[in-house]
């Protein structure tokens, strides 16, 4: 590498030195999240059906991964144990074990062979009052059992219109992330989701998707290196459905989604998933 500074995505550039080589690649992620939906038979059914369906493509290096409530973790394991599906949780407590009555530990995830938990969702930091340090906190205990955090970050529209969001995010991954050596960091997904778009149909653009992905991959950079940044998989999240998978993957640094309501049929959300 020369002494000029490195490029990347033309528009974001990185500081000599961070640079250390090498071939990189980074994994393509499609993960549904449930929410608080389905029946257990209904949730049996749903993930069957994506089994089932996964069998018939080629998924490449694709990785399918889907985040139903808690209490159908143990099936929905199950029944992954002989796809290629990965499960998820929606969420986790800080503690390891204790007098924490109604919560659920990474340990316990880990004991039904969960792979990853969405941390940092933004109904969590809404309804459940959920600030960077119990987020840093959860990243901590689920990496600390070899659980992979999809952590959610992203801004609510009227941080937008006041042309903030980019400072939001930089904090958010400031205070929750930012403090991982570089090992840890490589081991979580960060999901960009603008608030506006989750659940409201309004996706945001590809244009404006791209943008806060380059900005997050250059903090990443910054922060890190360039290997760490090339390797992070950044996923789009927010009203992301068959219809407009295709153009917000194209972008270059966009990894995948993480899907909601698009996510509760099998049809749609393997639409989706053929998208990346
Ligand atoms: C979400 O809640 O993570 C999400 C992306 O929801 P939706 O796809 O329904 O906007």
């Amino acid at each position: 590498m020369s002494n000029e500074q490195l490029t990347i995505n033309n528009n974001s550039t990185i500081p000599e030195g961070s640079y250390i080589g090498g071939g990189l690649m980074r994994k393509k992620i499609v993960a549904g999240n449930w929410k608080m939906n389905k029946s257990f038979f209904e949730a049996e059914e749903l993930i069957s059906d994506i089994a089932e369906e996964l069998e018939t493509i080629d998924l490449n290096d694709t990785e399918v991964v889907v985040c139903p409530p808690f209490v159908y973790l143990e099936m929905a394991t199950d029944i992954a144990s002989d796809s290629n599906i990965r499960v998820g949780a929606q969420n986790v407590n800080d503690h390891d074990s204790g007098a924490f009555t109604g919560e659920i530990s990474a340990p316990m995830l880990k004991s039904l062979e969960v792979d990853y938990s969405i941390i940092g969702h933004s109904e969590r930091r809404k309804y459940f009052s959920e600030d960077y340090a119990f987020l840093r906190r959860k990243v901590d205990a689920v990496l600390n059992h070899d659980i992979q955090p999809i952590f959610c970050c992203g801004e609510i529209l009227p941080e937008r219109e006041a042309g903030k969001h980019f400072e939001i995010v930089r904090n958010q991954l400031e205070e929750s992330l930012f403090h991982l050596p570089a090992e840890k960091f490589l081991r979580v997904v960060i999901a960009y989701e603008p608030v506006w778009a989750i659940g409201t149909g309004v996706n945001a653009t590809p244009g404006q998707a791209q943008e806060m992905h380059a900005f997050i991959r250059r903090m990443v950079a910054e922060k890190y290196n360039f290997n760490v940044a090339e390797e992070t998989s950044i996923l789009y999240g927010g009203s992301c459905n068959a219809k407009n998978a295709r153009e917000l993957f194209a972008c270059p640094d966009v990894d995948g989604g993480l899907i909601g309501g698009a996510s509760l049929k099998s049809d749609e959300f393997i639409q989706i998933v053929k998208s990346l």
